[in-house]
């Protein structure tokens, strides 16, 4: 098994699981995986289908998905077809042929393909084991949109001898068991792995404003110069403002939502996959049918509603296991909106209780990342050392006094002002609202002066955090005081708040340059140390060119991990090459020469200045 993983994929080792999955799955026995995105869950079944005899069919629902993981696969110099109505009928043709054959290890499919030719290819081929890839779509998709992932009971009546693994990052019970049920696995095995994903960082920045927002994304981007990311929003006409924000600055951005047509979405994605575009600004329509192994960071513009929505989504950064950096915005607009939606939804207590699981995530002063493994059913013990907390912990202060003005403008406007309304009297702002209402002639009306309205937006949502008052959004959102709320207001308990940090943007403690280069641990020690910003330029410079060459993805070529390998280790012979951790045998042959040729021009330039 080491063997063929090196081989092909030129990897030294199994991640957790891999090992003991792909046994399982030799023995013929049904399996289901649930492993997180970047997980590496297609060793699983590529493995197994190169070890045994026969022809793998792969059920995928995307027709991109499909297609980067052939790319993938071909690329290490493995025989891989996608059979699905993207094709012309001579591809399809020749695709046929070349199963019949016995000449394709790996056959990619998509449900109604398969049922299609249920009675007819997949009975004339010899079938070594059925991987369904994304499975949860059986359950979350299956009933609305794809009544094909719902019929794949049959697999099991027509084809009892070969073993199924289906393999997903969703890992809830309803759905794992929903699985199991849809497919009639038979005894299946469940193996589910450490949802952690220590590589990407965590932050969270509270309270910003359009303007601070902005200023943030845009010193971030300079600060990751070359680096794809993605920015989710939550509505469409945001993408596109944020977008074009982007675009006025000199940034290539695409927009993706769903009311874009499929062609424009598709082009956007393509733009994204081939380096066309730095950003994507989209709604939570985009992501799944990306394998992009290079996405370095994810931004979120607005809160998302649930945890499992925003796992999902920042997991999208740093599938090579390289450092990827993750910043959530999250501001008291966001909360406001989202109870709205949560609250007129069908299930509406489940979708608060999401929300509110989502806003105890954002305004956490312990470890970020214990809170995630932790709904996840994960304990961790230890803290990650890599999110916002634990690099800058939250201080507190005694904020009663700021608290008791903020209440007592509520109390005096006989709680009949939403937060915007407030934050103008507090400031002593008379506009004509205030003035119409009479609220300039409060006594609260500017006790709030010395505290910038940026402040105070973060203070009250600290303070609705703290349970001191209520959002009621059946009366056009005016505050209402809470019972523990008045007793701060008369003075019988003290409120503590979080001093409010205006920090740059950068998470702490991490420069730009490391930001490059891979964790120290999987960077073998060389003579040079660390990479070479010139080199790597020219290295990723020839794989573009390589890219460009075979009409494929740079990251399907060498992924970033391997580039950064190479211009640390600076291999000077193909044997070398071959010998770094994500280079099988047929990339060795394939770009060794080209690779190697750079890397000893650049030595000798840099020895002839010494
Ligand atoms: P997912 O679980 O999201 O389907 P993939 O199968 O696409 O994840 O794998 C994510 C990345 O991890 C890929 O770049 C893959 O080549 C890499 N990977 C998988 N297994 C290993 C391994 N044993 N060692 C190193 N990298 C691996
Ligand atoms: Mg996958």
């Amino acid at each position: 098994m080491l063997h063929t993983l090196k081989t092909y994929f030129g990897y030294e080792s199994f991640r957790p699981l891999q090992e003991e999955i792909i046994h399982h799955i030799l023995e013929k026995k049904d399996a289901l995986v649930l492993m997180p995105t970047g997980g590496g869950k297609s060793i699983c079944y590529q493995l197994p289908a190169l070890m045994m005899e026969g022809t793998t069919i792969v059920v995928s629902p995307l027709i991109s998905l499909m297609k980067d993981q052939v790319g993938a696969l071909r690329a290490n110099g493995i025989s891989a077809g996608a059979l699905n109505s993207s094709n012309n009928e001579t591809e399809n043709a020749s695709l046929r042929r070349e199963c019949l054959q016995g000449k394709i290890k790996l056959l990619y499919i998509s449900p109604e393909k398969l049922l299609s030719e249920m009675n007819f290819l997949l009975k004339d081929i010899r079938i070594s084991l059925f991987a369904i890839d994304e499975a949860h779509c059986i359950s979350q998709w299956g009933h609305d949109f794809r009544p094909e992932y719902t019929q794949m009971k049959v697999l099991h009546q027509e084809f009892p001898q070969i073993p199924i693994v289906a393999l997903t990052a969703t890992a809830d019970k309803i759905t794992r068991e929903d699985i199991v049920k849809q497919l009639a696995l038979r005894n299946p095995r469940t193996f589910i792995s450490s949802f952690d994903r220590p590589n990407l960082s965590l932050s969270v920045k509270r309270g910003y404003q359009q303007k601070e927002k902005t200023k943030t994304i845009l010193e971030f981007i300079a600060q990751h110069t070359n680096q794809s990311g993605i920015i989710y929003c939550m509505s469409r006409s945001k993408t596109e403002s944020v977008a074009q924000m982007l675009q006025k600055h000199g940034i290539k951005a695409a927009v993706y939502h769903a009311g874009l047509s499929a062609a424009a979405r598709d082009e956007a994605q393509d733009d994204f996959i081939n380096d066309r575009v730095q950003v994507v600004c989209a709604t939570i329509a985009f992501g799944m049918g990306i394998d992009k192994s290079n996405v370095r960071w994810v931004i979120h513009y607005n809160m998302p509603k649930s945890i499992e929505n925003f796992y999902q989504e920042i997991g999208r950064a740093g599938r090579d296991g390289m450092e990827s950096d993750t910043i959530l915005f999250y501001s008291l607009s966001d909360i406001i909106l989202l109870s709205k939606f949560a609250n007129e939804s069908n299930q509406q207590e489940m979708n608060l209780e999401k929300l509110h699981r989502m806003q105890q995530y954002a305004e956490a002063d312990i470890c970020r990342r214990r809170i995630l493994l932790n709904y996840f059913g994960e304990s961790s013990e230890r803290d990650c050392g890599n999110c916002d907390v634990c690099k800058n912990p939250p201080e507190r202060f005694d904020g009663t006094v700021i608290v008791q003005k903020a209440l007592s403008g509520i109390a005096r406007t006989e709680e009949k002002v939403g937060t915007r309304l407030l934050i103008d009297i507090l400031k002593g702002f008379s506009n004509a609202e205030v003035v119409e209402k009479g609220y300039d002639q409060l006594k609260t009306f500017g006790v709030g002066r010395d505290i910038p309205a940026r402040d105070w937006h973060d203070y009250l949502l600290q303070m609705l955090q703290l349970g001191y008052f209520e959002i009621a959004y059946n009366e056009n959102g005016h505050l209402k005081i809470t019972e523990s709320g008045r007793k701060v207001l008369f003075g019988q308990e003290k409120a503590m708040l979080v001093v409010i940090k205006h920090e740059d943007i950068l998470p702490k403690g991490r420069k730009k340059k490391e930001g490059k280069v891979p964790k120290a641990k999987i960077v073998q020690p060389s003579f040079y140390g660390t990479d070479n910003e010139a080199l790597f330029e020219q290295l990723r410079l020839l794989r573009k060119k390589l890219a460009d060459q075979q009409a494929v993805p740079a990251y399907i070529i060498l992924s970033d991990k391997v580039l950064h390998l190479i211009s640390t280790i600076r291999p000077t012979s193909i044997e070398a090459f071959g010998e770094i951790n994500g280079i099988g045998e047929f990339k060795k042959e394939k770009y060794g020469k080209e690779f190697v040729g750079i890397i000893k021009a650049f030595i000798e330039k840099q020895s002839d200045l010494i």
